[in-house]
């Protein structure tokens, strides 16, 4: 009986001083006084957990805020750079590691190739050299490392940190956290690579104002992370926003996953290279193949982007295709989820308008009514970057986030 009112007092106490956190760190510079008000709490408590801040170095006091009578009050910030996070992105090619501050500002950043056929061992080894390089750097003295976020594509289980099925190696249950945390003696917190940039737009990009926000990533496969009332909704099986699996032609080709006629078959950067080889094959003329000197293999999303930008028709169709097919996915979705905001990240994203316009004329005519025909829909503006950013974050949120530590 003793040790739970203990265990709740510690719970409230820790609660409060991650709310309080939080309040300085969204408005920027802020008083003691502000602060208290915004959090529903006393002053002598607000003013006894900023003491441990201060202590503690996670905030400093700064310029003073504007007076309404007395004394000007000091403000206080987030001192961004008194702790460190490692951020790692686990692509399908690579795997980058970045360290970063409190602000998911990326400090220094390492990356190594993924070779096809490894295993988990091998695999885990490149994960775990990455992030031993980054606690080396020189900005990080060990002590001051808080945590450890892990962005993995497929399917992930955050709450066990593993990867449940990782398509691109066939990997199956692979623990991720586990090792991690015992290399390291830190935090470790995994998440899908998709998730992790939606909260990384969520926080620090276009959508910072959204509280339903969905972003979309369309690289080699096609990804969505959901936000929901501005936590991430991961679904009961963890497969929530999957959308590179969304039917949209039920005579279509084979997917990968074994079924007909994804969205993934039409829209992907796999697809738009297929597509084009394919056609080249069969004698189709066109100035993709002058960008990649004749050699047809080298052919990729981003050589039938600099063709289309030189006037070339076919690769403008190609990408203008792409753009319907997402168009309709994101038709679905406004109707299954009717989000805020819209953003689209990922290598095929960097297409822009040839695929953009396409894309939101469909939206345009297609969704059901005149709100929903104008849903915001942008371009990434945190770029490649998101997916590091995103992975740190998913550590930030632990330290600021009260809402997450009540469940
Ligand atoms: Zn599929």
């Amino acid at each position: 009986m003793v040790s739970n009112m203990t265990g709740s007092f510690q719970l409230m106490k820790s609660l409060n001083r991650s709310l309080v956190l939080n309040i300085i760190r969204t408005e920027g510079a802020i008083s003691r006084t502000e602060t208290a008000k915004k959090a529903g709490l006393t002053p002598p408590t607000v003013s006894t957990i900023v003491s441990e801040l201060l202590e503690e170095g996670l905030i400093r006091e700064g310029q003073t805020g504007v007076s309404s009578g007395g004394r000007k009050p000091i403000l206080l910030s987030i001192n961004h750079n008194s702790r460190y996070v490692i951020g790692v992105d686990v692509g399908t090619e690579e795997v980058r590691a970045a360290l970063t501050n409190l602000n998911a500002d990326v400090l220094a950043v390492k990356k190594k190739q993924l070779v096809p056929g490894m295993n988990e061992e091998e695999f885990l080894s490149i994960v775990i050299g990455l992030v031993q390089s980054m606690l080396e750097e020189k900005a990080a003295d060990g002590a001051h490392v808080i945590g450890i976020g892990v962005g993995m594509h497929g399917i992930v289980d955050h709450t066990k940190g593993e990867s449940i099925y990782a398509p691109h190696f066939g990997f199956q249950n692979m623990p991720i956290k586990v090792p991690l945390e015992e290399a390291f003696q830190l935090p470790v917190h995994v998440e899908n690579d998709v998730r992790s940039m939606a909260l990384a737009e969520l926080w620090f990009g276009g959508g910072r104002n959204s509280e339903d926000l969905l972003v979309i990533n369309v690289g080699h496969g096609i990804g969505a992370g959901c936000i929901v009332n501005g936590r991430i909704y991961r679904g009961r099986h963890h497969i929530a926003g999957e959308i590179g699996h969304m039917i949209v032609d039920l005579n279509g080709r084979q997917c990968t996953c074994g079924g007909y006629g994804c969205l993934h078959t039409v829209a992907s950067g796999i697809r738009i290279r297929e597509r084009v080889i394919q056609e080249i094959t069969l004698g189709r003329k066109t100035a993709v193949l002058d960008e990649v000197d004749g050699e047809k293999e080298r052919i990729d999303g981003e050589t039938v982007h600099r063709a289309a930008m030189k006037g070339d028709y076919y690769a403008q169709e190609v990408l203008a295709e792409v753009g319907r097919f997402l168009g309709v996915g994101i038709t679905n979705l406004i109707h299954a989820l009717n989000p805020d905001k819209i953003i689209i990240g990922g290598g095929v994203s960097k297409a822009g308008d040839y695929i953009f316009k396409p894309l939101q004329k469909v939206v345009g005519t297609r969704a059901v009514t005149d709100a929903a025909k104008k849903t915001e829909i942008e371009l990434s503006k945190l770029g490649d970057t998101a997916a590091i950013r995103g992975a740190a974050t998913l550590v930030l949120s632990e330290l600021y986030d009260y809402q997450k530590q009540e469940r």
